[in-house]
């Protein structure tokens, strides 16, 4: 039998977790990754006008911004920094940027804040509007949930003549932040190394650092797509191993050591390695985290409770310890910077180097990998030493209404079962696991398993979704 004080400690966490949801869910406009639209169907200059002066209400100082290249980005900044400048706020334009580099650029500045223009790896048609805070993290969803009651009760502050903003431009920033990731790596080691990298900018910001930033190393760098393009003409910009055909390719037919491909706003790295093989994220995650703890004896990395047990292994390994928390990157760059964890990250690529900075950060995570791999060896030798995991995810519908009930009545079922409700209800099932939690913008649940082999995997999802709909249909 559970004891009480068991249950007692759990529906504390189901309450704080819980409220950090409904605090997430009153947001109407900002998602996980700041606002995004269709240009022209609800993401427009009016918007962008009106969140540019509901920005410059709750953020007061000089305010950093960039844009990818999207065509729709300059008419969009044009209007954010117009609001931003008619609240009183100085702004910096930093023109084409990966949202790393604007991130940099407030980090290591006296800026106020930043905005980045993107819709990362969405479609050409959308575009958006991130806000980010002047420890160059993403702004928390509270101060997110506070500018759109500025934005919805129409309460922007308006300056007068004499405060208007200032704008001036920083054609450096870019420069800048490819320095501060070079100072962080062994450049004579990588010069020495003679690696030859095949790059895919997916014709997005990342064009305009990351071959850069390689042949300054000293890497043979071939690019792919790294001409910035409205539309992305190449493939589509998210790094799935569909749109990567053609890395793959090249990586094998010119002898390349590996490739490296960016998403759209170059936050988020994938690889593929020296066989043309596409690197699952939670793996090159294990490799970099690793790599990262051995040059830090004892440290920490920091992951959330959806990554694949394959980041503790190898981290646990070289001598660091993991800790997990809520799933998204701004968590987990907050936790690095409060227990002073030297790596973090997803395993969708988006991994964060504390040393450099406390955010996603694609061309920083492309020179560790360098490094790594002139240092210890081909890629593929160096992943024959990562275990494996199967993953299975599955997702079901649930209207927004029902999802906190939902949750507390599967905390109440399996009880008896050791569970983990750091984010949802993570349940472990004979040294597997699988994670039940409800989407923070979707009437959805989804069902996330784990286990050693695909068939485990899939019964494991399959038994815990039967159990979540028997809860909503009841
Ligand atoms: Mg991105």
């Amino acid at each position: 039998m559970t004891s009480p004080i068991f249950l007692c400690i759990s529906s504390l966490f189901v309450m704080n977790s819980m409220d950090k949801a409904e605090i997430a869910d009153q947001r109407k406009l900002f998602g996980t990754n700041g606002i995004r639209g269709v240009v022209g169907s609800g993401m427009d200059v009016r918007l962008a006008l009106e969140i540019g002066m509901a920005i410059g209400t709750v953020i007061r100082g000089r305010i950093v911004i960039g844009t990818d290249q999207r065509s729709s980005s300059q008419m969009l900044k044009e209007a954010v920094v117009a609001g931003l400048m008619a609240t009183g706020n100085d702004v910096t334009d930093i023109g084409l940027a990966p949202t790393p580099s604007v991130q940099y650029s407030v980090a290591k500045s006296d800026a106020s804040g930043g905005v980045m223009i993107t819709a990362s790896h969405n479609p050409p048609e959308f575009n958006g509007i991130k806000v980010i805070d002047s420890d160059g993290t993403e702004l928390h969803f509270s101060k997110e949930v506070e500018i759109e009651r500025i934005y919805f009760d129409k309460a922007q502050k308006t300056a007068p003549w004499y405060e208007a903003g200032h704008l001036t431009t920083d054609s450096e920033a870019n420069a800048r932040y490819i320095e501060g990731i070079k100072g962080l790596l062994d450049c004579q080691a990588i010069a020495g190394s003679g690696l030859r990298v095949v790059v895919d900018c997916a014709n997005g910001a990342g064009s305009v650092v990351t071959p850069n930033l390689l042949s300054d190393l000293g890497v043979n760098v071939v690019t792919l797509n790294a001409n910035p393009h409205g539309s992305f003409p190449g493939h589509p910009s998210e790094p799935t191993p569909e749109n990567l055909a053609a890395l793959m390719k090249m990586v094998t037919s010119i002898g390349a050591d590996f490739g490296i491909a960016h998403d759209g706003d170059a936050d988020r790295t994938i690889f593929v390695d020296d066989h043309g093989g596409y690197v699952m994220g939670d793996r090159s995650f294990a490799l970099l985290a690793g790599y990262a703890v051995s040059k830090a004896p004892g440290s920490t990395v920091v992951s959330t409770v959806a990554t694949s047990d394959v980041v503790s292994d190898v981290v646990t390994r070289n001598g660091g310890k993991v800790v997990q928390t809520m799933v998204g990157s701004p968590v987990v760059a907050r936790k690095m910077k409060e227990i002073g964890a030297v790596f973090g990250g997803e395993e969708n690529g988006g991994l964060i180097l504390a040393e450099h900075q406390y955010c996603r950060d694609g061309a920083m995570t492309a020179g560790l990998m360098v490094e790594m791999v002139a240092a210890k060896g081909p890629l593929s030798s160096l992943l024959d030493n990562v275990p494996t995991y199967h993953q299975v995810k599955l997702k079901t519908a649930c209207p927004n209404e029902s999802k906190k009930k939902v949750t507390e009545r599967l905390v109440e079922l399996l009880s008896g079962n050791r569970l983990d409700l750091t984010d949802g209800v993570k349940v472990y099932d004979g040294g597997d696991w699988v994670l039940i939690r409800q989407s923070g913008t979707e009437p959805i649940f989804r069902v996330f398993s784990q286990a050693r082999t695909k068939e485990r995997a899939d019964s494991l999802a399959r038994k815990y979704m039967g159990t979540l709909k028997d809860i909503i249909i009841s």
